[in-house]
């Protein structure tokens, strides 16, 4: 699975890396609300045209990066880490266990549980990938890793 090319122009303060060495890989630790905003502004450069319009304001959006980023560990990152596993902190779906988010889609007035790697591949990945996911059922995607808690962007396997 590709990430879409989009280049930051902006200078983004990515000191994220910093605390990803040595013993401070806890479970359960999250990022801090500065943290939270300072990785959404990384990832709001690589987010796809196809899901700033689809989402009426940019309030909405946030939020929905901000929900993504509270369920991953401090030191990791689904959308611009490295190659690990990015195991998924937050809820999972009262059925398959897979991760999810609570979002209101649009058009919608409820919120519903919305699974973290299809909201990934809207997100962030390239024309080709996601027209290729698109023709699968409209369920979790495979992770190519194999561990259904995963949520790294390039571990969704593309072939089944
Ligand atoms: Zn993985």
């Amino acid at each position: 699975m590709t990430r879409s090319g989009q280049q930051s122009e902006a200078t983004v303060d990515t000191d994220l890396s910093a605390a990803d060495e040595g013993t401070g890989r806890k479970k359960g630790q999250i990022r801090s609300v500065e943290e939270i905003q300072v990785l959404i502004r990384a990832w709001e450069n690589y987010v796809h045209p196809r899901a700033k319009s689809f989402w009426q304001t940019s309030d909405v959006l946030y939020q929905i990066l901000a929900q993504i980023a509270r369920g991953v560990e401090k030191t990791a990152d689904p959308v611009l880490g490295d190659d690990r596993c990015v195991i998924w902190q937050g809820m999972l779906h009262s059925e398959d266990k897979r991760p999810v988010i609570r979002m209101t889609k649009p058009g919608e007035t409820v919120e519903s549980q919305t699974y973290v790697n299809r909201v990934l591949v809207f997100l962030f990945a390239d024309d080709d990938s996601f027209n290729e996911l698109q023709e699968k059922p409209k369920k979790p995607f495979a992770m190519a890793c194999g561990d259904s808690k995963c949520v790294n962007l390039t571990h969704i396997a593309l072939d089944d």
